[in-house]
């Protein structure tokens, strides 16, 4: 695969690069992801662990517990506090990419699914063939 995006924390000490296509794509507003962007939402991006390569720059790690009761790791830039990227514990081959964090303009990405709608505000609505789910499904 050469499919490769770039990407950085909003100082550039951190740099990545995504090596093949997103093996999923969420949008959600859970209450991490409304923190960690200060946004309604946030857009997570997730590869294999072997397709994602930090080029630069070191993350600090935070674990923190989901609404969904399960732990995620999150881990963001020391120096300008940016969420680059996180392990969910039930996506444990996987690693997340905040959406925001590739390299403008390049919303390249497209949702497959918004989840926790129950906390998103009812002015905010993705298009209609993006399957919404109140909470986390099955899990
Ligand atoms: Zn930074
Ligand atoms: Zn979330």
């Amino acid at each position: 695969m050469s499919e490769i995006h770039e990407g950085g924390c909003v100082c550039g000490a951190v740099r990545f690069e995504t090596r093949a296509a997103p093996q999923r794509v969420s949008a959600c507003s859970c209450g991490w992801c409304t923190k960690r962007t200060g946004a309604p939402l946030g857009v997570s991006v997730y590869f294999l662990k072997e397709d994602v390569r930090f080029t630069q720059g070191a993350l600090t790690p935070f674990r923190l517990t989901s609404d969904a009761g399960r732990w995620i790791e999150s881990e963001f830039c020391g120096t300008c506090g940016t969420t680059v990227s996180w392990t969910l514990e039930f996506l444990p081959d996987f690693r997340g990419i905040a959406a925001g964090t590739f390299d403008t303009p390049s919303f390249w990405y497209r949702p497959q699914r918004y989840v926790f709608t129950r906390s998103k505000p009812d002015w905010l609505h993705l298009d209609g063939d993006v399957p919404c789910f109140a909470a986390m499904p099955g899990s």
